[in-house]
This record gives C-alpha cells, structure tokens and sequence, in this order.
C-alpha cells in the first residue's frame, strides 16, 4: 500500500545537528572540487578530450567539477542509446516504474546534504533555497510515480454494449530534456523523472552551469538499477549538441525549461520535419516570467514588504517566478517604499556557505553583467534608484539587492526579463489599472495580489492572466500536487509541472474496442 502523496518538510537548519551536517557536506563538496565525472550513454562511460567545467560563482575561479563537453557529433548516439532501451522500457509496469522512482526519492533523502551543498556551491544558492530545492525534486519524484499507477487503472470510456472498449496511456518514445541551471535539482529531476516514469527514454542535457547535480542525480539512477539507456546522462554545449538532439528525427519529444529565446527556438525546429521522421515532436516549453505582484489599499502592508522582499530577492531574484515589478496603488505607495527599502538595505550578501548570508551571486559574468546593464537602461530611462544598483563586495558575481521607484509601464526593466536581483515599482491610481499594468507583458507566469477587497481579489481571480496566481502570499515557492506550475503567453506551454494533466504531455492514449458475444 502507497501513502497518500505529501510533500517534503524542509530540513530544520536551526537544529546543530543538521548545521552540522550541513557544513560537514559543503567541507566534502569542497574536497571533491576538480574531480572527473564522465558522460554515460547506455553502457558505455565516455570521456571526450572536451571539457567542461563547472564553477562556484561566490569564487570564479573556483573548479567545481569537470564534465565532458559533448558536441553535436554525440547526439546521434545518444538518441539511439535511447531509442534502443525504450524498445523494452515501454513495455515496463508502471508498478515498477514507481518502484524505482520511490528508491530514487529515498536515495535522495538519504544524500540530501550532499545535493544542498552542491547547489550552494555550484549555483550559489543559501542553504534553504538549496534544500527546497531538493525536497521539490524529492517531491516529483514521490508524485509523478504515484501518478504513473493513477493512470494505469484508469479506463476513462463510456461503456459500449456489446464491446469491452479501453483506452490505455502509452509512452511517447526518446525524450530529449533540456533543463536550466536555476532549479537545478528540482526542475532537472522534474522533467527527467516525469519522462522515464512515465514510460520513456531520455537524453539528459544539463545546463553548462548546473552539470554537478545531474551528474549526482544520475548517480542515483544508477545504484537503483535503472537499465542502462532509460537514461543517458551528457552535459554539452546547448547550441550545437542540445540542438542536434532536438533536430534529430528519432527525438519524439522535447522537456525544455528555460529562456523564451531558446524556447522560442527550439519550438520553431521541433516543428520541421527531419529526414526519417515518422512523428510531429512534442514540445513541452516552460519559458521565462516578468511577475508581478499588486499591492492594493487596505491589505496588510507589513505582510505585503515581507512577501515582495522574498519573491524579489529570494535566490537572488534568479527565479522564474521572482516578483520583478510591484504595483502599488497610489495610497500605500509611501508607507510601502518606507518599510521595504530599511529592509531591502539589510539583506546580507556574501558566500552562502555562510547561512548568514540570505543572498548568494548571481550565476555569472554573463549574468552579472546582464543586470547591471539593465541597472544603467533604468536609470537613463529616469527610474528613480533607491537602493542597491551596484556590485557587493566578493570575488563572485555578487550584486546588491535593487530597487527602482517611478517605473513607467513600458521601461525595459518593466517589460524584460533580467533575472538578477532587480525590483521595479510602478505606481496605479486604481484597482483595474493596476491590473492592466500586471498584464502588459509578453509573459505570463506568476503573479500575486496583495489585498482585503473580497471584489478586487475575485477581479485579478478572473483578469490577472498568468498561469499560478497567489493572494496575499508570495508569488515563489510553488509546491509540488498543490500548486501545479506553468505559465501562460511566452512564459511557455502551461505544462503544469508537479500537476494531475502532466502525465498527459508525456504519454498519448490508444483506444482498443474488442467485440464481445
Ligand atoms: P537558457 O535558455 O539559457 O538555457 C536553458 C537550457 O537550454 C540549457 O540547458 C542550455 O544549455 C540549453 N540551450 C541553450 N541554447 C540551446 C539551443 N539552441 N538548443 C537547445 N538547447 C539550448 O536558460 P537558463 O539561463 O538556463 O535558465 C533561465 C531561464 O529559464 C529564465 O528565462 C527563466 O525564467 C527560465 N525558467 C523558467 C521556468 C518555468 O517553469 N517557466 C523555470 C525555471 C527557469
């Protein structure tokens, strides 16, 4: 008998116990620095005279591990890898499926420290974010395999006298997944998961910034016996190899997370028909955000600051999710900016192997110098700065948390994506504005509404367009069963990952009508 679906609790690093554990594990990581961890396809362990390598960005010129650097003459024996193990891997019972899931979700209980210090270290992220990030990956591992039993009992026809009719799931084929460095764990196990548990083979390409914690994820793939080619571990350039894997006629779907730009991209050739090909590809895309959070009269201001602070500069604003832009009615816009900047100013920033420290880098140079452009674009567009905008002090990319007031609707930090520690204010004279204001974007991920008007909440209910909406909470932080997530317009395909209809994009149904007697 399985238990009911609950998420993971966090780890309580109060607890000296688990400071402990925690710093014996970043002390192990830091020995580990340097160290080789090869390609696998199918059985064969490869390594490639091309390396790359991973860096801690509190540090630049810290090694966090070296990988081998697939290019796009890899891509074809990847797919066949895959190809030839779903031969078998597509007749596998969900009931073992989900064994296997469950023993990975174990594995990763077992070795959640080693996972956290791995992203404080490879991605930067504090100790918290690092380990909700891996009680999320824990979490979609648990759910998706319960979710591969739900679906095998089901028979969703109509009963048709004199038939025994069925309509069974079956997987789709070779997988490509494609995921980003910001979830690093979650939404890599996420999509990886979702693919094998539900019946398919894959090709795991990580992101260049986050191939540590896909290698420590297959590791685990592979204590628990996962047959050799369900899934084929190859970091790689994601411009030539990752987007042979997508042109390749044996790829039969794409699990992307990651910028519109490549979304966009990958979409595009997803759609053109290879040499041999005998499918239309699926594209499952989860793309970029521009979120907004409104903050309306009458709502409870403190708790407004604390939820805009999180949603802002959690995990440095490199979220999907982050809330970039607040809009604040006109009559809270003071008594807002004055709460939120002393709180903005105290943020620490610094190494997150210090718990002290709630901002980490951004993940690096590119990134780094992203942001700061933006900063320069706001200014010379006549935002008002009132704080942050500059570097922090460190060796990494650190960047100091940054509020712009006096931001128009269309200025470029209201309208791009810069996932970097940036927030923007705008002001509305009014509820419907404020509301036209959130929607006047190209995306549409998440969004949050601040308010104790029962009438505007059942307003921005109907009219806020993006795909998770949030009511006085904060717009991160989204839960696997509870809050199923993706996003609308350019922010993606609306996928509605950790969801019940998520199954759906990864398998298609066959109907088979026996005549009966
Ligand atoms: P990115 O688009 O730069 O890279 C994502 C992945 O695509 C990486 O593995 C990369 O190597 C690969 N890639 C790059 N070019 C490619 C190509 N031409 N063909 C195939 N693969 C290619 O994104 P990123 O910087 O890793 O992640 C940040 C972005 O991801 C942000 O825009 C963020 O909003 C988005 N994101 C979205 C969600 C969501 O659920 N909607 C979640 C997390 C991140």
């Amino acid at each position: 008998m399985i238990a009911d679906f609950k998420n993971e609790p966090y780890v309580d690093f109060s607890k000296p116990e688990n400071r402990k554990k925690m710093e014996e594990a970043i002390a192990k990581r830091k020995s580990e620095a340097g160290k080789e961890y090869e390609s696998v396809i199918g059985r064969e362990r490869i390594r490639l005279d091309a390396k790359l390598k991973s860096y801690n960005p509190s540090h630049k010129d810290e090694v966090v591990g070296v990988f081998q650097k697939a290019g796009p003459d890899l891509a074809d024996k990847a797919i066949k890898a895959a190809d030839d193990a779903f031969a078998s891997w597509k007749y596998t019972s969900a009931d073992m499926r989900a064994e296997f899931a469950f023993k990975v979700a174990d594995l990763m209980r077992k070795f959640r420290f080693d996972f956290d210090a791995a992203m404080v270290l490879e991605e930067g992220k504090n100790w918290l974010e690092a380990d909700a990030d891996t009680a999320e990956a824990i979490d979609f591992l648990e759910f998706y395999g319960r979710e591969a039993i739900r679906y095998s009992k089901m028979n969703p026809v109509t009963p048709v006298p004199g038939e025994d009719n069925e309509l069974r799931y079956i997987p789709l084929g070779v997988g490509v997944v494609i995921s980003p460095w910001n979830f690093p764990n979650a939404i890599m196990t996420g999509m990886t998961s979702a693919s094998w548990i539900f019946g398919n083979t894959v090709v795991l390409k990580p992101s260049s910034d986050a191939p540590l914690i896909a290698a420590l994820y297959f590791e685990l793939l592979q204590e628990v016996g996962l047959p050799p080619g369900v899934v084929n571990f190859v970091p790689g350039s994601g411009s030539t190899f990752g987007f042979e894997l997508v042109k390749h006629p044996r790829c039969r779907f794409i699990a992307f997370t990651g910028s519109k730009e490549v979304g966009l991209k990958i979409n595009e050739e997803a759609a053109k028909l290879a040499k041999g090909q005998k499918w239309i590809k699926r594209a499952i895309l989860e793309m970029g955000g521009k979120d907004t959070i409104i903050v309306d009269e009458n709502c409870d201001l403190d708790a407004a600051v604390d939820g805009v602070l999180a949603s802002a500069f959690g995990f440095q604003g490199q979220k999907c999710s982050a809330c970039s832009r607040v809009v604040l009615l006109e009559s809270v816009h003071d008594e807002f900016i004055e709460k939120l900047i002393p709180k903005v100013e105290a943020v620490k920033v610094g190494d997150p192997v210090n718990p002290d420290n709630y901002m980490g880098p951004v993940i690096n140079q590119a990134a780094e110098e992203t942001t700061l452009r933006y900063i320069e674009t706001a200014k010379k567009e006549g935002a008002k700065l009132l704080c942050g905008g500059e570097k922090a002090p460190g060796d990494g990319y650190f960047i100091k948390p940054t509020v712009f007031d006096n931001v128009k609707p269309d200025d470029t930090i209201s309208q791009e994506e810069i996932f970097g520690p940036v927030l923007a204010v705008l002001t509305a004279k009014d509820f419907p504005e404020a509301l036209k204001i959130a929607n006047n974007t190209v995306y549409g991920l998440t969004g949050g509404v601040y308010s104790s008007s029962r009438a505007n909440l059942e307003r921005a209910r109907r009219e806020f367009h993006v795909g998770n909406l949030y009511f006085n909470r904060k717009c991160t932080g989204a839960l696997v069963g509870g809050h199923p997530f993706g996003g609308f317009n350019m922010s993606g395909t609306d996928s509605k990952a950790g969801g019940q209809d998520y199954y759906l994009l990864f398998t298609q149904a066959k109907v088979i009508s026996e005549r009966i007697r």
